[in-house]
């Protein structure tokens, strides 16, 4: 369980080139623009080689003490991240990967980059590929810690402005099903929920137990089935910038034949990188859960 007295997180750090180099690209966004929860959470980052020769050209995290390099992407750096992720001697292990990812790079398709994510799904641990997933992970774990939140993210935890997806493989529905439960108040507050076919069926009929046949009987938007395009569905309305926010509970120990349609709804997320994030793993998701009805009545109390 994480809890302000934990350990400072331990986070392996990669970017594709596209979000390196420019002074405005998404690395740079994250950095300046997480920098107090930086600061506060103080988080050791392993860093491949030449997202930190980026940061140092940048002059960014400049004396910062939590910096530890690995080796070039071309000499095994992503590599040693996925074995890092599934480490438990805690001074190797690693609690979260941010991999800015630019959906035209190949090497985001390399074997390493896909096994970081699934490993982050099986071990439970964040693996944030856009800029809006990691930017908003650190606003949440600097507020579980008692800080200030950052009023220039307002907008996005006010919660009746905002859509999010709810997609569930299987061998996860139950889990899926349980969360919402858990977290009904907080989902009740989006402006509009959305999901995959069945997924949607099973929260739907969970919502009219909850707030009675009518009022539950569209409380989801189901789209078709995922398998019959359901996740694509929901990728357009992630390009149209209409759902900021995917959560996918992922069974990584099944191959699917719609493994395609689940990559493109990533791949969607990524190409609007600064703008959604999709998130695979349960405990990431219940976590996320929990903090974001914290922030958003944060959010209200600016907004008002
Ligand atoms: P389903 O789709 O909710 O229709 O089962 C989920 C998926 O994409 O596999």
């Amino acid at each position: 369980m994480i809890s302000s007295s934990r350990r400072p997180y331990r986070i392996g750090l990669a970017a594709n080139r596209a979000h390196q180099d420019a002074t405005d690209s998404a690395l740079v966004r994250l950095l300046q623009g997480a920098s107090s929860a930086i600061e506060l959470l103080k988080p050791h980052f392993v860093v491949v080689g030449r997202t930190l020769d980026a940061i140092q050209g940048h002059g960014l995290l400049a004396d910062y003490q939590g910096l530890e390099r690995f080796p070039y992407g071309r000499d095994g750096g992503l590599m040693r991240l996925v074995s890092r992720v599934v480490d438990s001697d805690p001074l190797r292990e690693l609690d979260a990967i941010i991999y800015l990812i630019d959906p035209v790079d190949p090497s985001s398709n390399f074997p390493e980059a896909l096994a970081l994510k699934r490993q982050c799904v099986i071990h439970g641990k964040p693996f944030l590929s856009t800029l809006a997933g990691a930017r908003e992970w650190f606003e949440l774990e600097a507020i579980a810690t008692g800080a200030a939140p950052d009023p220039a993210l307002d907008p996005i935890f006010d919660l009746g402005q905002e859509s999010i997806a709810l997609i569930a493989h299987d061998a996860m529905k139950e889990r899926m099903l349980a969360l919402v439960e858990q977290h009904f108040a907080v989902l009740d507050q989006f402006a509009m929920r959305c999901a995959t076919g069945t997924t949607g069926g099973l929260i739907n009929e969970l919502a009219q137990k909850i707030k009675g046949r009518e009022a539950g009987r569209n409380w989801v938007k189901p789209f078709l089935s995922g398998p019959l395009g359901g996740d694509a569905q929901i990728a357009e309305l992630i390009l149209d910038r209409q759902c900021r926010r995917v959560l996918f509970l992922e069974d990584p120990h099944v191959a699917r034949q719609h493994e395609a349609d689940i990559q493109l709804l990533e791949r969607a997320a990524r190409t609007v990188g600064d703008y959604a994030s999709c998130s695979a793993d349960s405990r990431g998701v219940e976590r996320w859960l929990s903090l974001i009805g914290q922030r958003a009545g944060l959010a209200d109390k600016h907004l008002v």
